[in-house]
């Protein structure tokens, strides 16, 4: 179930070598990722690889029945996608407009994907992240409360769109069913929903609003674990094989595999960039 066009994957890390001579012959962009690729060993699998790394701490037959490798990208695709998410004068990336109702939303004619969490569970830091590559990205924050939330929309090249929803927990159900519940039920080109867990307390009672709202819509949709800086390994561990037993018995939607990521460490960030790009029809 690799992503169509991906060659597997983590490792390769060990032929590092080869894959820094091929990546040399890409074009500057990704000599930035080529500096990551000459991290240590290690520190570059809990870079690039972050579920493989609490993967290590359970025992061998317990691993198959966890999906820790279903999107296993090789670093050359990881380093297509760096570029893909790099800003150049070819490839402009852009705050496109906010908008408070699905009526206002930009008609965008590209693949989109959209990120939705409750309030505080670190998504303007995750897109910010996301976007480091284009630092003249102005990621809007409105967290004032009182102030209205709005739905923002960033254009990556011509490859994708994607979008900010505002977060829930705060003020929802209103805000949530006036705005993210349309967006979700009538965005055509809407091709992934990425659903923000934290990590640190896991999957809360709004989170399962959310969830059911995916289920009940049949959308595809992805958990993202953030800010696991902040867990231990174990604890870490614990919540991926929980909310993963979750996935596997609850949802019908819900891509098998989570992606855990740091804001702070950037730990996660690369391959959900791949995985962006791969979703989106950009890594065929
Ligand atoms: P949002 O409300 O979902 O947009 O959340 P923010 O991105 O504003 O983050 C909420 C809080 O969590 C802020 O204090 C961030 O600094 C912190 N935070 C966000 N991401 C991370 C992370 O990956 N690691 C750590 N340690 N803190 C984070």
């Amino acid at each position: 179930m690799a992503a169509p066009g991906l060659r597997l994957g983590a490792e390769r890390l060990f032929e590092m070598p080869a894959v820094l001579e091929r990546l040399s012959r890409y074009n500057s962009t990704s000599q930035a990722f080529a500096e990551v690729l000459r991290l240590p060993k290690q520190q570059l699998r809990k870079l690039l690889y972050p579920l493989q790394e609490v993967e290590r701490f359970l025992a061998p037959d317990g691993r198959q029945e966890f999906h820790l490798r279903i999107f296993d990208p090789s670093p050359e695709d990881i380093a297509r996608a760096d570029n893909i998410f790099t800003a150049t004068e070819r490839n402009r990336i852009d705050y496109v407009s906010s908008a408070v109702r699905i009526d206002h939303a930009p008609d965008l004619p590209r693949p989109e994907v959209c990120f939705i969490g409750r309030s505080n569970v670190g998504k303007s830091s995750l897109i910010k992240a996301l976007f480091s590559l284009a630092p003249e990205v102005e990621v809007r924050v409105s967290k004032k409360p009182g102030h209205t939330k709005k739905m923002n929309f960033f254009k990556v090249g011509k490859h994708f769109t994607v979008v900010d929803m505002p977060g829930y927990g705060f003020r929802a159900p209103e805000d949530f069913v006036d705005m993210v519940e349309t967006y979700l039920k009538e965005r055509r080109n809407l091709k992934r929903t990425f659903l923000l867990v934290d990590s640190v307390v896991g999957i809360q009672k709004t989170d399962n609003t959310a969830i059911e709202m995916c289920e009940e819509f049949a959308l595809p949709y992805v958990i993202v674990l953030t800010k696991i800086d902040k867990s231990s390994k174990g604890h870490l561990l614990k919540q991926v094989l929980q909310i993963q037993k979750f996935v596997n018995m609850k949802t019908q939607g819900c891509f098998p595999q989570l992606f855990p990521v740091s804001a702070v460490t950037f730990s996660g960030i690369h391959l959900l960039r791949c995985f962006i790009a791969s979703v989106t029809g950009n890594l065929d």
